[in-house]
């Protein structure tokens, strides 16, 4: 267990959490919604510090980032918990801590009980990612921001080593601890997994999602990070015109129209388990709205050798990065320009 960053001491022993947005006032002994920050003795304490559930040599690519230096290893980890419950989490084993299928809203959880997990300090982090030839690392599998204190201290430290460093996020955070990680992170994959209050309160149980807008943009403007953005399209949830076009237009008008915009299958899972995979032609739709409100760079995702995960120069239309899965098997850019044409291709190389 560890101390905590960004929580108020309340009254009655009460804390309130501040990390994001949900600020969970927790009684003595209780935890968050996240289910693994816990109030002892009035002190707010994280109980995954350094507490990995999962750890891998991951492509990029499957973060996905396509992006941002492509082609390189990042040495993956992920803890448990989550800030949000979503009804069809494909890595609901870690990060559901508490079961979904309890969650009321404002309710206050038992400390959830111990998964296996394996403790790999910030020093020993870095060092794995050198000693299996890393370019960077990333926190992802399960939110990180539920983590924040050993990202903060994995970040710095990676950073110190010349690695970069990448959060996999959902984007519900605060704009304090934003701005306390944002000097040492390189890259920013956001989910924006709907374009309505109704969608995320009844998918991912919260609120509201302009925080997740806020986030994107600071991530962007004020700490100059690599954005990419991820909506997994869901059957009947949020696969309508109007979510498609408005996630796309927002992308365009206030991330900028280099921005990536990944549109990635749906596989049924636990309370969206009778719902069927999403159709290629839906996939291909959500492409054709992102184009047509102007973003240059639209993925499909999750559909092995699909045409449309590969990257085309927006200029002259040749394949500039061409893929299988979380491959790069062609790669037809030197010196950040296209080959064909020499105009400058938008990633970070
Ligand atoms: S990080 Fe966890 S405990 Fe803190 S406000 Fe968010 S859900 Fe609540």
């Amino acid at each position: 267990m560890s101390k905590a960053l960004f929580y108020e001491k309340l009254d009655h022993g009460r804390v309130k959490c501040t990390l994001c947005p949900h600020f969970c006032v927790i009684p003595e002994g209780k935890a968050g919604f996240c289910g693994v920050r816990t109030n002892k003795d009035g002190e707010l304490e994280s109980l995954v510090y350094g507490k990995v559930s999962a750890a891998a040599v991951d492509p990029i690519e499957k973060k996905p980032l396509f992006h941002f230096k492509p082609s390189s290893l990042v040495f993956s980890l992920g803890t448990l918990g989550c800030n949000m419950h979503c009804g069809h989490c494909q890595n609901w084993e870690i990060s559901h801590v508490i079961l979904a299928e309890n969650f009321k809203e404002g309710k206050v959880y038992e400390i959830p009980k111990e998964k296996p997990t394996e403790y790999i300090s910030p020093e020993r982090a870095v060092e794995m990612a050198i000693q299996y030839d890393c370019q960077g690392i990333a926190w992802t599998y399960n939110e990180p921001t539920v983590w924040f204190e050993y990202t903060l201290d994995c970040a710095r430290l990676a950073k110190e080593k010349g690695l970069y460093t990448v959060y996999v996020t959902n984007g519900y955070i605060n704009p304090e601890p934003l701005d306390m990680i944002g000097p040492y992170l390189d890259a920013y994959r956001v989910d924006l997994k709907g374009f309505s209050k109704e969608f995320y309160k009844k998918v991912a149980k919260v609120p509201d999602f302009k925080p997740v807008l806020d986030s994107a943009i600071r991530a962007k403007e004020k700490w100059g990070m690599h954005v990419e953005i991820v909506t997994n399209i869901i059957p009947t949830m949020n696969d309508d015109d109007e979510q498609l076009n408005a996630i796309s237009s927002w992308i365009k008008e206030n991330l900028g129209e280099n921005t990536p915009w990944h549109v990635t299958r749906f596989t049924p899972c636990l309370e969206y388990s009778k719902l069927p995979v999403t159709p290629e032609d839906t996939l291909e739709k959500a492409y054709e709205i992102g184009k047509k409100n102007g973003l240059k760079y639209v993925y499909v995702g999750n559909v092995f050798g699909h045409q449309l995960e590969n990257t085309y120069c927006p200029k002259c239309g040749n394949l500039i990065i061409e893929r299988e899965g979380f491959d790069v098997v062609g790669f037809n850019i030197e010196n950040g320009k296209c080959i064909y044409c020499l105009s400058d291709v938008d990633a970070v190389f």
